[in-house]
């Protein structure tokens, strides 16, 4: 299918469009780069051996994206435009409700002109909130805690009330767990600007020398090594879920929400443990006062995404540990390595 996709040069869409392309796709990049590089689309195309297509645009721009649309006539759109710091999101809810909500409102709106009705969209796990139990399944009630997440469900809620409008259109919901690591040419990856907020590419430039020790958030948390349990999972298998979905989505009209993880956690330290095994480094840590906000573990129930999509993740950690250190220790400066 020819699939229009919104954010495509950030970490999770380069990851995507190289999956998108090797199940026979033709994506169509739409970015402003406000938090990615043009050197990464770039990088993606030497991968492929062939330019991505795309255009310099700002989801929020109603009149440039349906020109887009109206040219590109995508039957399919991949949905992951936004910001997502959480932090960031309490000091500038604005910008967050604009740019992750009104610019879903706006794509919406450019996709009714070219009547393009399916829709794979960049939720998170955030949306669930302080969990009532765990693993998290899709029933789990939604309580967002933070601007972020609260912008994540609104767009989740306008995308529903949208397909209940249009109901043979397809809204894929991808409640997305922690994505880490990177493609295993170790061409693209992970790249934050600053200082990083995630623990993964928080441990590769500790690695790298970019940083002088990670501070564990906690250790008094009620999981069995008292540090914070997530459910991480490889970016190029959260990639290849997106190609599941697009595939669902060809066929099969609704709206659907689904957990997308491996249904493991692991803590601070084991994730400090298995990045040290994988490539042989000392990562200097040191025990913190607890992240406000944080919450003591997360964890997917992935049964519908292998029942509804026939996705399950395939990557392991150490798979995980190598890749993120193979892309970080390649780029030490991310996309600003000469190479
Ligand atoms: P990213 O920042 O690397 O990618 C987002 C891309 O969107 C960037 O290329 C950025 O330049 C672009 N963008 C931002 N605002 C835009 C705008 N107004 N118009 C056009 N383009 C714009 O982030 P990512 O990690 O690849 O995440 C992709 C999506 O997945 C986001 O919506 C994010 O909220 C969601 N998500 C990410 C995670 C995670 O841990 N990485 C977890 C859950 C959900
Ligand atoms: N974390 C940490 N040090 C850091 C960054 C994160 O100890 O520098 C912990 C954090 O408290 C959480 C886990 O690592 O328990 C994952 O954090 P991340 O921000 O990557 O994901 P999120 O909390 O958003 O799921």
């Amino acid at each position: 299918m020819r699939v229009l996709v919104t954010g495509g040069a950030g970490y999770i869409g380069t990851h995507t469009l190289l999956e998108l392309v090797a199940a026979g796709h033709e994506p169509f990049v739409v970015d402003n780069f406000e938090n990615a590089s043009p050197r990464a689309l770039a990088r993606v195309g030497e991968l492929i051996q062939r330019p991505i297509p795309h255009a310099t645009c700002d989801v929020r721009d109603r009149s440039t994206l349906t020109e887009i649309f109206e040219d590109i006539r995508p039957e399919a759109v991949i949905h992951f435009a936004g910001l997502k710091a959480v932090g960031e999101s309490e000091e500038r809810p604005r910008d967050y409700y604009d740019v992750n909500v009104a610019g879903t409102l706006t794509l919406l709106a450019a996709m009714e002109a070219v009547d393009c009705a399916r829709i794979v969209f960049s939720s998170s796990a955030t949306v669930y909130g302080a969990p009532d139990y765990l693993p998290y399944d899709e029933a789990h009630p939604t309580r967002p805690l933070s601007v972020y997440a609260k912008t994540k469900l609104m767009a989740e809620d306008i995308l529903r009330d949208w397909h209940s409008a249009h109901p043979q259109s397809a809204v894929l919901l991808l409640r997305y767990f922690n994505p880490v690591g990177a493609h295993i040419s170790g061409r693209i990856g992970e790249d934050p600007q600053g200082w990083p907020n995630n623990l993964m590419p928080f441990i590769t430039q500790v690695a790298v020398g970019r940083r002088d020790k990670l501070m564990v958030f906690g250790d008094d948390y009620d999981t069995p090594d008292g540090t914070g349990v997530r459910d991480y999972i490889h970016v190029v298998d959260l990639a290849r879920a997106h190609v599941a979905a697009l595939t669902h989505a060809e066929k099969t009209p609704g709206a659907e929400v689904i957990n997308i993880g491996t249904g493991q956690g692991y803590s601070v330290l084991e994730m400090i443990r298995a990045f040290e095994a994988a490539t042989g480094l000392e990562i200097p840590h040191e025990i913190a006062p607890r992240r406000e906000g944080d919450i003591a573990a997360m964890q997917a129930d992935v049964r519908r995404a292998e029942t509804l999509l026939g996705w399950r993740a395939r990557h392991g950690l150490a798979e995980m540990m190598a890749s993120a250190w193979g892309w970080q220790s390649a780029n030490p400066q991310g996309y600003t390595t000469d190479n």
